[in-house]
């Protein structure tokens, strides 16, 4: 049975917790959690000459941004479609361009910060697994063309094989605008940017305690106390009941990787001819890439968080699913899985925003590679000028779960998972 081994954490050197420097008395923010989003935000804030203590509970970069595909995607979680219906063509249009702009925001500071992480505008590819998806896919093409002026090329059944080394897939939509990375030669990246910039990061310092005085939050952590004049929460996924409102908003939702063996390279060529970022139409999807030779296929295996059952499970159920898209994989051995958490609002939508002085940027719903790193950013750059509301992320409410049912503990999740694989069936 294989067990949990992150194949990104083999390719760099993660930030070790030898030699753990001490908490400072006081910042002016201290950013709770330390992957794209915190680091990113920690990265602004330092470089505009503020006094910043990134606290992680584990490791730097330990949460989903050292653990996930990689891939840097437009567009949002929900369609824009959808995004247009519920909250205008306005706000939905300066959404997208959020998007756009968090592509953008990576490639820069990759440049700036010589950040080497394979960083690469290959596309993404969306592949339709059934007939009427690419029906779908085409409606969704000429609708982004003419609200968004943004140009999406598809990909007809029978030309599937300029693409992709698969017959699994009936036609696909192809975005030349997003990109690929290695996640966590990325956040390793972008902690020792933070730190250049002059941001302190502290390892093994779980925030157990936030209290919110006259002037400032005193921050309590797992190694000592700390004040600051605000808190930034960046916690994703692992979000916690030291921040109990916003842990009530936030479904954690497992998602699983498994890494093949180095594979030839005219089969690697085959599998992807153009490096594509791929996923699939189904909602119980699977998301899939190379990096240097290996095939690195993810999806929603289980829904619940990693743990070394749904590992386990996942392992299988993923090569399966590899198989089927590629049976010249049949014979590829998995050298590796792993899981990370991801974090869903119940809108699926990202929100950003203020509660009494402490910030946050939440609910990535499997869109954080960009997302987090140009939130961190942007959500920094408006702690500093005091127009948080103004932000394009906070112009919606973050809803609670339905009837109030919802403590943080997501015990409707095997109903979930199962309504997704009904879901597919039908649709
Ligand atoms: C398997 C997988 C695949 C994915 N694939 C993609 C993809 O291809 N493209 C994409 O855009 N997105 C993808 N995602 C989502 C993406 O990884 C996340 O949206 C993004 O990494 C979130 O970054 P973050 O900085 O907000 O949070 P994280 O990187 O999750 O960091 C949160 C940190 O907060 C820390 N923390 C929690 N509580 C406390 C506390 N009390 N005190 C101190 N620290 C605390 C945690 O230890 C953790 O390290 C994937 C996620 C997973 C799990």
């Amino acid at each position: 049975m294989l067990k949990q081994r992150i194949f990104w954490h083999d390719t760099v050197d993660m930030p070790s917790d030898k030699d753990l420097p001490p908490l400072p008395d006081r910042v002016g923010v201290a950013v709770i959690g330390s992957g794209f989003t915190g680091l990113a935000a920690a990265r602004t804030l330092a470089q505009r000459g503020t006094r910043v203590a990134v606290l992680e509970a584990e490791t730097i970069g330990w949460g989903a941004s050292s653990r996930n595909g990689g891939m840097a995607l437009t567009g949002l979680k929900l369609p824009m479609q959808t995004v247009i219906k519920k909250y205008g063509r306005g706000l939905a249009k300066r959404l997208f361009q959020c998007s756009l702009d968090s592509i953008d925001t990576v490639e820069q500071i990759v440049r700036d910060e010589k950040i080497d992480c394979g960083f690469a505008r290959t596309g993404h590819l969306l592949a339709a697994n059934k007939p009427k998806h690419f029906d779908a896919l085409k409606d969704e093409a000429e609708f982004m063309a003419k609200e968004f002026n943004h140009n999406v090329r598809l990909v007809p059944p029978g030309e599937m094989q300029s693409e992709i080394g698969s017959d699994a897939y009936h036609g696909a939509l192809v975005d030349e605008v997003s990109g690929g990375l290695n996640p966590a030669q990325f956040v390793a990246g972008l902690a020792r940017a933070a730190e250049n910039a002059g941001a302190t990061l502290h390892a093994r310092a779980r925030v157990t305690n936030l209290t919110r005085g006259e002037k400032r939050f005193v921050v309590e952590t797992e190694r000592g106390t700390l004040e600051a004049e605000s808190v930034f929460v960046a916690t994703a996924g692992y979000t916690g009941p030291t921040t109990k409102s916003l842990q009530k908003k936030i479904i954690p939702i497992g998602s699983f990787i498994i890494a093949t063996e180095k594979l030839p390279d005219d089969l690697a060529r085959e599998l992807s001819p153009k490096n594509r970022m791929i996923f699939d139409t189904k909602h119980y999807l699977n998301y899939f890439r190379l990096w240097d030779g290996r095939m690195i296929f993810g999806g929603r295996a289980a829904f619940f968080p990693e743990n070394e059952n749904t590992i386990a499970t996942s392992a299988e159920i993923l090569r399966r699913e590899m198989v089927t898209v590629y049976p010249q994989l049949r014979d590829a051995r998995v050298e590796y899985v792993w899981g990370g958490t991801l974090d869903f609002a119940f809108d699926m939508m990202t929100h950003v925003g203020e509660e009494a002085g402490m910030f946050y940027a939440l609910g990535y719903a499997g869109h954080g590679v960009a997302m987090g790193t140009y939130l961190g950013k942007t959500v920094a750059e408006a702690m500093l000028a005091g127009n948080i509301k103004e932000h394009p992320f906070a112009q919606f409410d973050f809803p609670s779960a339905p009837l109030g049912l919802y403590d943080g503990r997501p015990w409707f999740l095997p109903f979930a998972g199962m309504w997704h694989k009904i879901l597919d069936w039908v649709e």
